[in-house]
């Protein structure tokens, strides 16, 4: 979305949002630069060394506290929608973050914030401005809000997926024995690139090969592949701000008839997943279905994380897909389902699609074979 086009689906996110703070207990959402504070006004800020801090609060007008040099971002901002500017010295900040707490009426209100992104920094200046102020996490809200996409979120998403899968096919012919992790890796992304991912990836690609392949959150090595490795390729692009996070796995040349059935077996549990993903199921009868197969194969005890997670502005958010998650399914929840199988010290193998839930069941926004292809020979 453009940053000067403020949509009536922004006034709708934040009137949902506030819409429902007097329930939950809290007068005011604060939040900083991140996918929240773009998901909820369009605007996008880096986390720097100065604050940016957006004020939502029940029944007022919000605002925004940011630095003079990033006013221009605010055009198209609706009437109403009050900026707070700070100049370069410091100590100018306080006064500017008190005129802020004076207009939303925060003080002595309890606000909201997401624990997981709001800085020392920010929140700081917040409660030198507000003392009588208290802060709690507004954590569920605010994934609730996000939880379900709309029809242009599911679109860049789309996007995002078919740019992963154009890079990774524009990377496969170059793999082969002898090539590092860190070079197919390099590749990798110098393809994301030219497929037109956001300059900002969802995460460095995971390229793990042979023993490291049994490890699900390996970072690229400078180990060479070589013939009889497996190969699990993790990656993912955005588009717009909404990111893709897929995996596939690979034979180099001829592997074990062992790391052939595990492949088979995974093949079989994300087809499981996947048909599991359906409205109005809990989130936890995807993980199960998934699971289901790998267990009964007598692998349970390889399978050794959740099904998958949501996926949207960030590459984890809620729902997540493991045993537990009872909250249902509903039309416009993203998520991944990526069983694997992972042998200690051998090789893993790991299959990663995205799913859109709708109303009769779920959109596989990936459509990459899933067989174990043999390359590199
Ligand atoms: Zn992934
Ligand atoms: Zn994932």
């Amino acid at each position: 979305m453009s940053e000067n086009d403020f949509s009536p689906s922004l006034i709708f996110r934040q009137n949902m949002l506030t819409q429902k703070l007097p329930g939950s207990g809290i007068d005011c959402i604060a939040i900083n630069a991140g996918p929240m504070l773009t998901y909820l006004t369009g605007l996008s800020f880096h986390l720097m060394e100065r604050p940016v801090v957006l004020l939502l609060p029940a029944g007022r007008p919000p605002a925004i506290i940011l630095p003079e040099l990033e006013t221009a971002k605010l055009k198209g901002l609706p009437g109403g929608f009050q900026a707070f500017a700070y100049g370069e010295d410091p100590s100018t900040w306080p006064a500017v973050f008190r005129e802020a707490v004076q207009f939303t009426g925060l003080e002595g209100g309890v606000v909201g914030v997401e624990p997981s992104r709001l800085r020392f920094l920010e929140l700081s200046y917040l409660q030198a401005a507000a003392p009588q102020a208290r802060f709690v996490s507004a954590e569920e809200s605010l994934a609730a809000l996000r939880m379900c996409k709309d029809a242009q979120e599911v679109s860049a998403m789309r996007r995002a997926v078919q740019i992963a899968q154009q890079a990774l096919q524009a990377t496969l012919p170059a793999i082969r024995p002898g090539l590092t992790e860190r070079q197919i890796a390099s590749e990798l992304v110098i393809q994301l690139y030219r497929a037109g991912s956001d300059p900002e990836l969802p995460f460095g690609p995971i390229v793990a090969g042979g023993p490291n392949s049994a490890n699900p959150h390996a970072s690229p090595s400078d180990r060479p592949l070589q013939a009889g490795d497996l190969l699990v390729i993790d990656w993912g692009a955005s588009y717009n701000g909404y990111i893709s996070d897929l995996t596939r796995t690979f034979a180099i040349g001829n592997v074990q008839p062992e790391y052939a059935h595990i492949a088979a077996l995974v093949k079989e549990a994300n087809q499981a997943g996947r048909e599991a993903a359906k409205p109005g199921f809990p989130a936890e009868t995807v993980d199960q279905a998934a699971r289901g197969v790998i267990d009964r194969a007598g692998y349970g005890k390889y399978f050794t994380h959740r099904t998958g997670h949501g996926i949207g502005m960030e590459s984890h958010e809620a729902p997540y897909i493991r045993q537990g998650n009872t909250l249902l399914l509903q039309p416009g929840m993203a998520f991944t389902v990526e069983p694997g199988i992972y042998l200690p010290e051998r090789g893993g193998v790991r299959i990663e699609d995205n799913l859109v839930i709708t109303p009769t069941g779920a959109e596989c926004l990936s459509d990459l074979p899933r067989e174990l292809l043999s390359i590199g020979s």
